[in-house]
């Protein structure tokens, strides 16, 4: 019988966030250096200003300077455009982030195109993308950088290993799969035209699952004793009218097939902030020729 274990994404964010804010005093006491993230969010999504709030929190506590920007709704491109270029210059800002979904006026690629790629702490810019597919030290989207160390931190060596990812964003799937290949995985990338996805998935020692259906990856797709990332959120109705949150695999079916697997919540989430803030510190670092 397997005992499948759950991956305390929470605690690794917590002990990621310490150790990031101790780099940030060590810093500051050595080159006078505080680094700086400013957060631009467009419109009053729900979702997007918790998001943003979080993160301007845990910012604080690392000890670095939030900036937050906060536009409305119909704020035409060519405004928030330069804001980004005033961003780009001002050199108290070490990272920049714009908060995705845009509203349907601004091009999102275009404002993503516009962020110095020395401080696009989110990784979405082409030219990080590309650094990353070629093997040169780029920022690196931060929920799949969060699932890889959490990969690493429990697995230790991955080299070797058959990851299959489930989802192929620019976000998630496809980063998340650039990473495992540099760790030497033997990586398979599967979407919605792949035929058999079941047995794709019961092929891997890991599986990544990035969809965003709720519960879909089954228990028999789970290879016995392998460990399931699961970045997955979604939110469903209860019987009672409120809501939960659940993950792209099924959790309790998983119990006694899996190995290791991420919950939701409390897995890969908190991971994604943590390693925003490690971007962070990287590209300040990387800005004033620390690294
Ligand atoms: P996208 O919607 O951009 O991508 C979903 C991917 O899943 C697509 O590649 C799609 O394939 C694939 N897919 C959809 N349906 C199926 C199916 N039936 N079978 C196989 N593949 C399918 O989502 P994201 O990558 O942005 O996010 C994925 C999930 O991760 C969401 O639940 C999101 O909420 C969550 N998330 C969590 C984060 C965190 O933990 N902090 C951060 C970001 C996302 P195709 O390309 O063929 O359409």
């Amino acid at each position: 019988v397997i005992e499948t274990k759950p991956i305390d994404g929470k605690a690794f964010a917590a002990g990621l966030r310490a150790r990031i804010a101790e780099e940030v005093a060590r810093l500051g006491a050595a080159h006078g250096l505080k680094p700086g993230l400013a957060v631009v969010l467009v419109g009053e999504d729900p979702a997007s200003q918790v998001y943003v709030r979080n993160k301007a929190a845990q910012t604080l506590e690392a000890g670095m300077t939030s900036f937050e920007h906060k536009l409305a709704v119909d704020t035409p491109e060519a405004e928030l455009l330069a804001l980004i270029a005033r961003l780009n210059a001002d050199p108290a800002v070490n990272g920049i982030l714009v908060q995705l979904p845009l509203p349907a006026q601004i091009d999102a690629m275009k404002v993503l195109s516009t962020i110095d790629p020395a401080k696009d702490v989110d990784g979405f810019h082409v030219v990080n993308a590309g650094r990353l597919a070629v093997g040169l030290d780029a920022l690196v989207p931060c929920t799949p950088l969060g699932c890889v160390m959490l990969l690493k931190h429990h697995l230790g060596n991955l080299s070797g290993l058959k990851a299959v990812v489930v989802g192929r964003s620019n976000i998630v799937g496809k980063p998340a799969a650039q990473l495992l290949l540099k760790e030497d995985c033997t990586v398979t990338i599967a979407h919605s035209r792949t035929r058999d996805l079941p047995g794709e998935c019961r092929t891997a020692d890991i599986l990544v699952a990035a969809v965003g259906r709720p519960e879909m990856v089954r228990g028999d797709w789970i290879k016995p004793g392998a460990t399931v990332i699961d970045v997955g959120i979604n939110r469903i109705p209860k019987p009672d009218g409120k809501t939960r949150l659940v993950g792209d695999v099924a959790y309790q079916e998983a119990q006694g097939i899996a190995g290791l697997i991420t919950p939701v919540p409390g897995g890969v989430g908190p991971m994604t902030i943590a390693c925003l803030l490690q971007n962070t510190l990287t590209a300040a670092k990387r800005q004033v020729g620390l690294e």
